[in-house]
C-alpha cells in the first residue's frame, strides 16, 4: 500500500509531519510522499531529526505547486526531487503567504459585494490568517452568516463547501465569480521546469476537482507532463479506469494519493495499492 499525497502543517495540514509518519506506519504503508503547499520544509526537518524512527517504509520527496494553466489555478505534483535545488529554484517565486491571501481576500470581497453579496464589516481588516490558511475558507464562513446571500450562490454544494464554491466559480473562467490570478500565481509551464530542472516528475493531482474544466485540463497538460494521480478519494471508478487508460496509452506515471490533511479533511492515510 502506499500514498503519494500527504499534506503536513508545513502547509493546510493539521498534523505534524512526525504524526503524519507514525499514521503512515500504523497503516502499514510501504510508500509515501508528503506533498506540502508550495513548500519542502518537511524534507529538511526530516533531514535533521531522521524520518525513520516514524516510519520504516520509503519516502519519496514530494510538493505540491500551484500554477496557472488557460486561465484556472491548479495544482501540480513534483516527486523525486533533489531539496535543496527545489528550495532554490522556489525562492521569490510565490508571494509570502500573508502578502498573498491579502490580494486574493481584496479581490474575491470586491467580486462578491459587486454582485450583491452582503459581508460583515471589517471583512478583510478581521481575517486571521494563523487561523485560515488560505482566505478562501474564510471568506466563504463570513459570506454564509447572512442568509440572503444564498440567493446569489447558483448551486446548494457551493454554498455548503468552500472548496467547491472556490473551484466551481472563484477559480472558473466561466463563472461570473470568477477572479484572474495570474498575477500571483506562476504559469504551469514555468512549474513543469521547475520540477524537471529539480530532477523531479511533473504529476497532475486530482484532475476532475476542476469540475467543468477537468477535461480540457487533463487533455491540454498531458503532453507536458510526466504522469497523473489516477487513484483519488472522490474519483469514481470508471475515473480512475479512464486516467489508468490514458496514462498507458501517453507512457505516462500512474500515481494515487489521498490528499491527506488531517482535521477538516480526514482522508484516510494510504487506501492505494501499487499497480
Ligand atoms: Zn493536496
Amino acid at each position: 500500500m502506499y500514498d503519494l499525497h500527504l499534506h503536513t502543517n508545513n502547509s493546510d495540514g493539521m498534523d505534524s509531519w512526525q504524526t503524519v509518519l507514525q499514521k503512515a506506519e500504523e497503516a502499514k504503508l510501504t510508500l509515501i510522499s508528503i506533498t506540502d503547499h508550495d513548500n519542502c520544509d518537511a524534507y529538511f526537518q526530516m533531514e535533521k531529526e531522521g524520518a525513520h524512527r516514524f516510519f520504516s517504509g520509503k519516502i519519496l520527496t514530494g510538493i505540491e505547486l500551484q500554477a496557472y494553466f488557460n486561465g484556472i489555478s491548479i495544482e501540480i505534483l513534483g516527486y523525486d526531487f533533489d531539496i535543496y535545488k527545489m528550495r532554490e529554484l522556489l525562492q521569490g517565486l510565490y508571494l509570502p503567504m500573508d502578502e498573498l491571501n491579502q490580494i486574493v481576500l481584496e479581490k474575491t470581497c470586491q467580486k462578491l459585494t459587486s454582485i450583491g453579496i452582503i459581508l460583515p464589516a471589517n471583512v478583510i481588516q478581521n481575517y486571521d490568517s494563523t487561523k485560515h490558511y488560505y482566505s478562501m475558507d474564510y471568506l466563504h464562513a463570513q459570506m454564509r452568516k447572512f442568509s440572503a446571500n444564498r440567493t446569489y450562490i447558483p448551486d446548494e454544494e457551493s454554498w455548503e463547501k468552500d472548496n467547491i464554491f472556490f473551484r466551481r466559480h472563484i477559480a472558473n473562467p466561466n463563472s461570473p465569480f470568477y477572479i484572474r490570478e495570474d498575477d500571483v500565481v506562476p504559469p504551469a509551464e514555468k512549474i513543469i521546469d521547475i520540477i524537471h530542472t529539480a530532477g523531479g516528475k511533473a504529476v497532475l493531482p486530482h484532475v476532475y476537482q476542476y469540475d467543468e474544466n477537468s477535461e480540457m485540463i487533463l487533455h491540454g497538460m498531458l503532453d507536458k507532463l510526466d504522469g497523473v494521480e489516477c487513484f483519488y478519494p472522490s474519483f469514481t471508478a470508471a475515473q480512475s479506469e479512464y486516467l489508468l487508460e490514458l496514462c498507458k496509452k501517453n507512457g505516462l506515471l500512474i500515481t494515487g494519493g489521498s490528499d491527506y490533511h488531517g482535521g477538516k479533511r480526514p482522508n484516510t492515510i494510504g487506501c492505494f495499492k501499487l499497480p
